[in-house]
């Protein structure tokens, strides 16, 4: 039975948790930077399910990987050993240059694991008194939305009804070096950052902030933590974000696109003496490091590299930010970005623009209120590129 797209709406609506307020769209079908509705609609995906897609909706590699290991085994718990996860802990310890990786599934617990990890190291290495280690994170965060993530966060309406929240946090205002110094102490175990600010409408740092926050940590003993679940893996036009001001974190963390937008995993990864800390029983995840996951994520890692996908989102993400900043219209206050993930700030509500875009056959998601956001699948061509500039051209115009 094919069903419409509005009685699928509506079935949502009456069974759904209101936990989002997705635009009235229903996708069916997806290929490459297209996605279908029901109907036979097609639209361009500008989101990339927030960057989870930089390979291309179904990359046929990966959907390979995926039915070629769904064939073999699926979940084997870590209490044995699979052949997927060996392979997988090499290439990404070689893609980041760090010593040990560790698995999760989505992105909120790769942020926990990393911030469980820097407790420990801080209590174990650093020799901070038991339970007085803490965290530094930014204003305008978004680190997912477990309890430590809404407690890291600064933005009232997400914490509101959930307390109390985890304490051994400092917020301080994001890409503020003064601010960074005068909030560490002998117990601060660690500074969490985004390199860039996805969810906080495309934010970036003061230029020159990531090396001196960098500096300021190994001054002082306190581990360099980037969240580059968003913003890593080729998003930004490099690798990752944090090689702009060529610095390796002391702990990457990884999610979305680790998956291709086909399987759900993340990890945190970092040299022994950081994951060290952790023994048999203190952390873990029945589905975490499973060989489904894990062969998906080898292709979809070796997707990034063989295309080189990173040169091509620096080269088309230079290129729509130029057209970009070309409309005259006073009601857009910056575009802004680096590669194929730009953001647009104007002086009144995104909604409308993101619907109007919506009915051109564009999908793209206002964040922040203000703050549309362009963030394509990277391996989107130019002719695909110049057809949604020139959408976007004419509504952004007004
Ligand atoms: N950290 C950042 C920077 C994110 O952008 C997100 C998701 O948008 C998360 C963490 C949370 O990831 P997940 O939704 O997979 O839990």
């Amino acid at each position: 039975m094919v069903r419409t797209s509005q009685e699928i709406i509506d079935q949502t609506q009456e069974f759904g948790a209101k936990n989002y307020h997705p635009l009235p769209v229903v996708v069916a079908k997806a290929e490459g930077v297209w996605v279908e509705d029901p109907e036979g609609n097609r639209y361009m995906d500008m989101l990339s399910a927030y960057s989870a897609v930089n390979q291309g909706h179904r990359h046929p590699k990966i959907i390979e990987a995926l039915k070629e290991q769904a064939d073999r085994v699926t979940l084997t718990s870590r209490a044995f050993h699979n052949d997927q996860l060996g392979p997988w802990y090499e290439k990404i310890c070689k893609l980041t240059n760090k010593e040990l990786a560790l698995p999760m599934n989505t992105g909120a617990e790769a942020v926990e694991t990393a911030v469980k990890a820097a407790r420990r190291w801080a209590y174990d290495v650093k020799g901070v008194e038991e339970n007085k280690a803490e965290i530094i994170a930014c204003e305008g965060n978004f680190h997912g939305r477990t309890m430590t993530a809404v407690s890291l966060t600064s933005d009232e309406d997400n914490k509101r009804g959930f307390g109390p929240m985890l304490p051994g946090i400092k917020v301080i205002p994001y890409g503020d070096i003064e601010a960074l110094k005068a909030a560490i102490n002998e117990n601060t175990a660690g500074f969490l950052f985004e390199p860039i600010q996805g969810e906080a409408g495309i934010v970036m740092p003061p230029e020159g902030f990531l090396k001196e926050a960098y500096d300021v940590c190994k001054e002082n003993n306190v581990l360099y933590i980037a969240d580059e679940i968003q913003a890593g893996l080729a998003r930004t036009g490099k690798m990752f974000a944090c090689d702009w001001e060529n610095v390796t974190p002391d702990m990457h963390i990884l999610g979305k696109a680790l998956g291709g937008g086909v399987f759900p995993i993340s990890c945190v990864v970092a040299n022994k003496d950081i994951l060290g800390v952790f023994n048999p029983g203190s952390h873990g995840s029945t589905f975490g490091g499973n060989p489904l996951a894990c062969a998906v994520s080898i292709a979809s890692l070796e997707v990034l590299e063989e295309e080189k996908l990173a040169d091509r989102s620096l080269e088309l993400g230079n290129y729509m930010k130029e057209e970009l900043q070309s409309i005259d219209n006073p009601k857009i206050k910056e575009v802004r970005g680096k590669g194929l993930f730009i953001g647009v700030e104007l002086t009144e509500a995104a909604r409308p623009y993101c619907e109007e875009l919506k009915e051109r056959g564009l999908l793209c998601k206002e964040t922040h209120e203000n703050v549309i956001r362009f963030a394509p699948p990277l391996i989107i061509d130019k002719e695909d590129l110049d057809w949604a500039i020139s959408h976007i051209k004419e509504v952004l115009k007004g």
